[in-house]
């Protein structure tokens, strides 16, 4: 109850503003530690002075770059995914007005940000093509809102490239175009088509998102949140584990490489999940994330962060 006398005085709006926008800061400008270093990794595979090479490398001064000066480490800024976990009811709202007084605070967050240049501002509307100037409007940003039983909130931010959302794709099993029946060894078939289609398209080395299963919503949904997982965690469910060290192994071997200019780097890491479904579907749904795998997270409490995430 202490935090709702906070926040009826609304202090923590402010506190939690000034958190969203620090939030967008790192996400847009430091990559995490578990990306960077799969990239060295990568570097190390390479020919030295191939074009995967020097393509790693410069990717690698980029990110370096941006994080010294902390500028965007890319020209897209992308599509802002927040992934908001609230207190369960008998602790909302924490924030003045529940879920809309929170979004209200992450579009403030967002305009602030492209003042200080954090984010580029270029939203348009989908039929007019004016841009909205300050990257909020219908569908941006995007909020997932859950809740828990833990008293703090949490959230995480996903920048999520459009190159790479454009190369994202879905499969309906069974898919005679790639020869996929409805079991694993057909899962397995649509995922690699997925990465050969891309090519060097979406920005390689990438990551991949999978999910199994669920509708033609939640299976995109379900592909997407794999990808807040750390890329060296391990599946808990050991098939889907197995399924992916193979992709992993399978891909980069297809010589694609760093933005398609050949190589061993052309995966960073696979993500798989699976959700349940009904008999007449089977969804398999591949999220594609560029090497700008830029995502952050805070939890907060009493008016604090209490830990920055990845
Ligand atoms: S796909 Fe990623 S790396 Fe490529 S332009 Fe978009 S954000 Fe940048």
């Amino acid at each position: 109850m202490q935090v709702m006398k906070k926040t009826d005085r609304g202090l923590s709006n402010k506190n939690l503003l000034n958190t969203f926008v620090e939030l967008i800061r790192r996400a847009s400008s430091d990559l995490p530690v578990d990306v960077v270093t799969a990239i060295k990794e990568g570097l190390l595979t390479e020919k030295r002075n191939s074009i995967a090479y020097k393509t790693l490398q410069m990717i690698l001064k980029n990110i370096k770059l941006a994080k010294e000066k902390s500028l965007p480490m890319c020209q897209d800024t992308g599509t802002p995914v927040f992934y908001v976990t609230l207190p369960n009811p008998p602790l909302s709202p924490f924030v003045k007005g529940g879920c809309s007084g929170i979004r209200g605070i992450i579009n403030q967050a967002i305009k602030e940000s492209v003042h200080k240049l954090y984010l580029r501002p270029n939203i348009v509307d989908t039929l007019t093509g004016k841009n909205l100037g300050d990257r909020t409007g219908p569908g941006y940003p995007v909020i997932n809102f859950e809740e828990w039983e833990k008293d703090y909130i949490k959230v995480i931010l996903m920048l999520k490239g459009g190159g790479c959302e454009n190369v994202g794709t879905q499969y309906a099993l069974p898919d005679s175009r790639v020869n996929a029946g409805r079991d694993l060894e057909g899962v397995r078939r649509c995922i690699l088509d997925a990465v050969h289609k891309a090519q060097g398209r979406g920005c390689s080395p990438g990551i991949l998102g999978v999910c199994i299963g669920g509708d033609r919503v939640s299976s995109y949904e379900e592909s997407k949140r794999q990808l807040l997982r750390s890329l060296d965690d391990r599946n808990e469910n050991p098939v889907l584990g197995k399924l992916e060290q193979s992709i992993m192994k399978d891909s980069n071997r297809l010589g694609i490489g760093p933005m398609g200019f050949g190589g061993k780097t052309t995966l960073l890491g696979v993500k798989i999940g699976s959700l349940c479904r009904i008999p007449p579907s089977y969804f398999v749904s591949v999220t594609y994330m560029c090497w700008a795998y830029r995502r952050r997270g805070f939890e907060y409490e009493n008016e604090k962060v209490r830990r920055w995430l990845y």
